[in-house]
C-alpha cells in the first residue's frame, strides 16, 4: 500500500553502543504518526536493534541479504535467519552492493524472488549513474533496472515492494536531484509501472527518493506529488536530522 516512509540506511558505521544510543535517541524523538520509520542497521546490531524497537514505532530492515535459502555461502545471511530475529524488511540492489559488491540484475531478481518466497518485504533500490544521466539515457537505464529484476513478478507480489530511486550522482555526494528532477523520474516509473502492469497498481506503489536528504531539503523533495518518502544515508546517523526528516512531510 502506497504510505509516507521514511529509511534510514546506516550503511558500515557506527559501534554497537553508538547504535543502542541512536535507537534510544530515536524512539525519544516525536515523530510523526503519518509515516513509517524504518532503520537498516549493520546487520551484526539488527538483532538488538530489533528488540529496542519491539514496542516502537520504528522497523528495522536489513541491508541486503543472500539468495540462497541456506548453506556454504561463508559470511553470508538468509531471508529466514532475519525472520527469525524479527526483521521482515530488507534493502535489496543498493548502488553500494551495485558497484563494489558486483550485484547485476539478473542476481538482484534472485534475491528479490528469495525475499519474497520468504515472506520479506523489499525495499529495491536503482537509479542512473552520473554519466548516464548526462548523456540522457537515465529513464532507459532505470527502466531496465526495473523490467529485470522486478517485472518478472506478479501483480499480487508487489504488495510486498518499496520502490527507492536513487541516482547514483546524489549518493553521498551532497549533491541532491531537485525536486524536479525527482518527480519527474518518480512519474516516470509510476507510468512504466502502469505500462507493464495497470495503474492501480502504478498508484499503490510507494517510491522513495534517496540521494543526500537533508533536513534542510526534506520538505520541498517530498512535497512532490509522486514522492513517497525517502532513503536516507549520512542523514539518518543523527537523530536530530534523521527525526526532522521523517517530519518534514
Ligand atoms: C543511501 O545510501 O541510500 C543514501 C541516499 O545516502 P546519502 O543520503 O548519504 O546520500
Amino acid at each position: 500500500m502506497r504510505n509516507h516512509i521514511v529509511a534510514g540506511n546506516w550503511k558500515m558505521n557506527l559501534n554497537a553502543a553508538e547504535s543502542q544510543k541512536l535507537i534510544e535517541d530515536l524512539k525519544s524523538k516525536k515523530l510523526s504518526s503519518d509515516v513509517r520509520v524504518a532503520i537498516a542497521t549493520p546487520a551484526v546490531y539488527l538483532a538488538t536493534a530489533a528488540n529496542q524497537t519491539a514496542n516502537s514505532k520504528i522497523d528495522v530492515a536489513a541491508q541486503n541479504m543472500h539468495q540462497a535459502d541456506s548453506g556454504a555461502f561463508t559470511g553470508e545471511i538468509s531471508a529466514s535467519m532475519l525472520k527469525s530475529i524479527g526483521v521482515h524488511t530488507t534493502l535489496l540492489g543498493h548502488s553500494e552492493r551495485r558497484a563494489y559488491f558486483h550485484e547485476t540484475d539478473e542476481l538482484l531478481a534472485a534475491k528479490v524472488n528469495t525475499a519474497l518466497k520468504n515472506g520479506m518485504e523489499i525495499i529495491f533500490c536503482f537509479g542512473e549513474e552520473l554519466d548516464e544521466r548526462k548523456s540522457e539515457s537515465h529513464f532507459d537505464v532505470v527502466t531496465t533496472q526495473l523490467r529485470n529484476a522486478l517485472f518478472h513478478l506478479d501483480a499480487s507480489q508487489w504488495s510486498q515492494i518499496i520502490l527507492a530511486y536513487e541516482p547514483v550522482w546524489a549518493i553521498g555526494t551532497g549533491e541532491t536531484a531537485s525536486p524536479e528532477q525527482a518527480q519527474e523520474m518518480h512519474a516516470h516509473i509510476r507510468a512504466v509501472l502502469a505500462a507493464q502492469y495497470d495503474d492501480a497498481l502504478a498508484q499503490s506503489i510507494s517510491i522513495l527518493y534517496g540521494g543526500s536528504v537533508k533536513p534542510a531539503n526534506a520538505q520541498e523533495i517530498f512535497s512532490q506529488p509522486d514522492v513517497d518518502g525517502g532513503l536516507i544515508g549520512g542523514a539518518s546517523l543523527k537523530a536530530d536530522d534523521f527525526a526532522a526528516i521523517v517530519n518534514a512531510f
